[in-house]
């Protein structure tokens, strides 16, 4: 009999989870031959989450959860799970409580897993309904990982199927920054993907604002990738070539003795290396505050084990 453990984060879902997680209970119950543990991580909810969490406990024996001290952000509630199950389960589901992952995909990815892919990947076919302007930034994003990263990520979700050696090999590594979707496929194990089309969210709102996801790609991106560094230098390169245009020019006009509006040349100089050494600090910026996270060395979640439950 095969163990497999469902990670589900989720954050202020109390009005709404007990009419998620039945569900996912239900395509559960539908297979067979495999024991399931379901491990809610509650990232710092501040509504009545937990209650919910608690009232759900006594109907399905089989759901556990943790709960996060304050809300750490989903990657590290993923984290959270993954280091709590890494040496009780063969294998592990992450997915969101919010059936936005169909859960009817469950029994083809555990079947792809026995037939011995370790990671199973749930992509999206089509991205469902969102504005057009999630759309764009997600485009933005994805287009510019792949050209600095040099990986192709687009589509890809959080909803994934891991063997128990992937977990662990996640679990080992030593950065606290994660970009989970990047991770798994870096690691480098065998693959397999299903296509899906992401239905609406049957209740409740997300919880991401623009700003949460432009930080998570800024942290996607400066921890997979050092060509933005790069960049400074070929900036510097092409203000340089500038310059030098500018200069040759000043000096053919001063020895050719047309009078120059020294002005002009000198405000276009100031104002384009100006704005180079903005961006390039600004780049550096980025990398400084990264390097800053890391070298803290402060852990990435912390549970709190008085408030979790703590019996299976
Ligand atoms: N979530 C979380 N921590 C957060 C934000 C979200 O654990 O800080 C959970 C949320 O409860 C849900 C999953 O992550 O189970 C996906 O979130 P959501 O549906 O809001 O995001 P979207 O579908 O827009 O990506
Ligand atoms: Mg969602």
């Amino acid at each position: 009999m095969h163990s497999i453990t469902l990670i589900i984060p989720v954050f202020n879902e109390g009005a709404v989870l007990d009419q998620h997680l039945p569900v996912i209970f239900a395509q559960l119950e539908t297979i067979h031959n495999i024991t399931f543990k379901v491990l809610v991580i509650d990232d710092g909810s501040t509504d009545n989450t937990v209650s919910t969490l608690r009232s759900l406990c006594k109907q399905y024996p089989n759901l556990h959860f943790r709960n996060l001290t304050r809300n750490f952000g989903k990657e590290a509630a993923i984290q959270a799970g993954l280091a709590q199950v890494s040496t009780e389960t063969e294998a592990v589901i992450v997915m969101d409580s919010d059936l936005q992952h169909p859960p009817q995909l469950i029994p083809q990815m555990i079947q792809l897993w026995q037939q011995g892919i370790p990671v199973v990947e749930a992509y999206k076919m089509s991205r469902g309904q969102e504005s057009s302007t999630s759309r764009f930034l997600a485009h933005t994003f994805y287009h510019l990982f792949d050209s600095l990263a040099g990986m192709n990520i687009k589509n890809h979700s959080d909803f994934k199927l891991l063997d128990k050696k992937v977990v662990a090999a996640y679990c080992a590594l030593p950065e606290r920054k994660r970009f989970f979707r990047g991770i798994i496929p870096w690691l480098g194990f065998t693959s397999a993907q299903i296509p899906f089309t992401v239905p609406e969210r049957p209740h409740g709102a997300t919880a991401w604002s623009y700003l949460r996801l432009i930080k998570l790609s800024l942290t996607a991106i400066t921890s997979f990738s050092s060509a933005p560094l790069h960049l400074i230098t070929l900036l510097g390169l092409t203000s340089l070539l500038i310059s030098l245009i500018f200069g040759t020019l000043a000096l053919y006009q001063k020895f050719t003795g047309v009078a120059i509006n020294g002005f002009t040349t000198v405000i276009l100089l100031i104002s384009l290396i100006g704005s180079l050494l903005m961006i390039a600090l600004g780049i550096m910026g980025v990398y400084i505050a990264h390097i800053y996270e890391e070298v803290k060395q402060r852990p990435s979640y912390l549970i709190d084990w008085e408030k979790s439950d703590d019996n299976g």
